[in-house]
């Protein structure tokens, strides 16, 4: 398949202009690395507002690119959800996190939680409940340590279907989170269909959230309704000690941003539990 994508590519390489061109290189590329299993997972730390410690971390995949560098999901994802590169490079992420996560559980932290994102398309097909069996099975992670991100906008198409997976991997044991809420402008009252843990809320409603009224109205009443349907509620991107202050007085119970850590490499997260975990 390798060999023929680049034969592909060389012969639309004349007719293409440089973006789609550019494309398809880093198609072929991110082919590679997939093959290669040369994706790393970085890991952000998830803080206990009331304690101020960390008891879970999210997985978040990065791509070191020999000659272009550090590559940012946010680029390659979507080409890989175009592309279905999604479903090989979503079970090598969530494989690693699950392994990882055994491996801290080992040095101690055993409470510690991982949170992967999955993307809609690996959500749809029909082996993903398999996929995160064998994912738990072949690491020993305890199915409670894994929660899975899915973003809102997800239930929007083939919604009886996604809804019944996001089911079938409650009763696996594994916990459920809403990614980037707020941003999906999916009807509010699929929330109660959807048998979630967490709501997230993105970090659009956060970064203003001090001058902004509406912005602030959002956030104080998604907390407010997350905890009426009884989950619990994180802030993403929380960059200031004022956003921080913000989110505890309004009893956000999980707090994730740069001002208290950046996503990092396996080999920091240990120390850095050593020092700032609930686990
Ligand atoms: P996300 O799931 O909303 O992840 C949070 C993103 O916000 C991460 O970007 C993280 O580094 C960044 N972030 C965390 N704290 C702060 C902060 O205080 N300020 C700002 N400005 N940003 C902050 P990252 O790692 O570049 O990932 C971007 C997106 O790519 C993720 O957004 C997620 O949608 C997607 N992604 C990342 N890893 C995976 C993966 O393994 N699978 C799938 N399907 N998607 C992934
Ligand atoms: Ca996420
Ligand atoms: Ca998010
Ligand atoms: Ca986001």
């Amino acid at each position: 398949a390798k060999q023929q994508g680049r034969n592909t590519y060389q012969w639309f390489s004349e007719e293409l202009n440089t973006s789609a061109n550019y494309r398809v290189k880093l198609r072929n590329e991110l082919q590679d690395a997939i093959e290669d299993d040369s994706l790393t997972v970085y890991y952000q730390p998830v803080i206990d507002s009331r304690t101020g410690r960390a008891r879970s971390v999210e997985a978040l995949v990065r791509w070191e690119h020999p000659s272009r560098g550090l590559i940012s999901p946010g680029d390659f994802i979507p080409l890989a959800e175009d592309t279905g590169q999604i479903i090989a490079l979503g079970k090598q992420v969530l494989n690693k996190a699950c392994r990882d996560m055994v491996k801290l559980h080992a040095a101690g932290f055993r409470e510690c939680s991982v949170a992967v994102n999955v993307s809609p398309i690996q959500v749809r097909k029909d082996d993903f409940i398999r996929t995160v069996q064998e994912a738990l099975a072949s690491s020993g992670l305890p199915p409670e340590a894994l929660e899975l991100e899915v973003v809102e906008s997800a239930i929007l198409n083939d919604t009886d279907q996604v809804i019944k997976t996001l089911h079938e991997l409650r009763e696996l044991g594994v916990r459920l989170a809403i990614d980037d809420f707020g941003t999906g402008f999916s009807s509010l009252s699929y929330i109660k269909l959807m048998p979630a843990n967490k709501i997230k809320i993105d970090r659009s409603f956060i970064k203003d959230v001090i001058q902004n009224r509406s912005d602030a109205a959002i956030t104080q009443g998604v907390i407010s309704m997350a905890h009426h349907l009884g989950l619990e509620v994180v802030a993403e991107g929380v960059e200031t000690e004022a956003h921080a202050a913000f989110l505890r007085k309004h009893q956000c119970d999980l707090l994730q941003g740069f001002v208290f850590a950046r996503p990092m490499p396996f080999e920091d997260i240990k120390n850095y539990m050593n020092t700032h975990g609930a686990c």
